[in-house]
């Protein structure tokens, strides 16, 4: 197993890095690296800062999104961030034996898999159907609140972000140990592709 050598930084310390390489992005003024050499100095193994649930969208690359690189964040992307077994398990491994401090729960904006299950809760076409499926009690939570349009989708959004925090804690007896003992923290946010901005909705510190 691969892992830490020693205490690495703090979970605040990591936001507080991500939130920085986030307004690099905004602003457009990434950090230069050699990647080359960064590849031959991971060859023995990797220690990464966070791990990341995010959507398989196109646009929403959370390495980009932060301004980090090779190395630096153990991701888990699935069409509206959906999580099945092999990614919840994906995620303890990051807790477990990665030790990493800090578990990001990145939602965005205008999400076309909460779309869908706002749209087509019923959706019946192949293996997206266990996507929509899975994010239609949020949409209909947020249906419930008599919202519509643009709004919907996103109330859905956010409803989804909030039930796959309960959902981590409730099946995961490794990340929920985690979080109890202050050896990880958690932070939802939810990305802007207008401004690029992620915004925190809710974290445990
Ligand atoms: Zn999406």
């Amino acid at each position: 197993m691969t892992g830490h050598s020693g205490p690495g930084p703090k979970a605040q310390e990591v936001w507080q890095r991500l939130s920085e390489g986030n307004t690099r992005f905004i602003q457009g003024c990434f950090q230069g690296r050699d990647l080359v050499e960064l590849r031959r100095s991971l060859t023995r193994g990797q220690s990464p800062l966070a791990a990341v649930l995010c959507c398989a969208d196109s646009r929403v690359a959370p390495e980009i999104i932060f301004d980090q690189s090779l190395g630096d964040l153990f991701v888990v992307r699935t069409a509206g961030l959906v999580l099945e077994p092999a990614g919840l398990g994906s995620l303890e491994y990051a807790v477990a034996h990665l030790q990493v401090p800090l578990l990001v729960i990145k939602g965005h904006e205008a999400c076309g898999a909460v779309s869908a299950a706002v749209q087509h809760p019923d959706l019946d076409e192949g293996h997206i159907t266990a996507v929509v499926r899975e994010i239609a009690p949020a949409a209909a939570q947020a249906q419930a609140r008599g919202l519509s349009g643009p709004e919907l989708v996103e109330a859905a959004t956010e409803a989804h972000l909030r039930r796959l925090q309960e959902k981590l804690t409730r099946e995961s007896a490794i990340i929920r140990e985690a979080l109890a003992a202050g050896r990880l923290h958690l932070v939802v946010s939810k990305y802007s592709l207008s401004n690029g901005q992620v915004e925190v909705l809710d974290r445990t510190w």
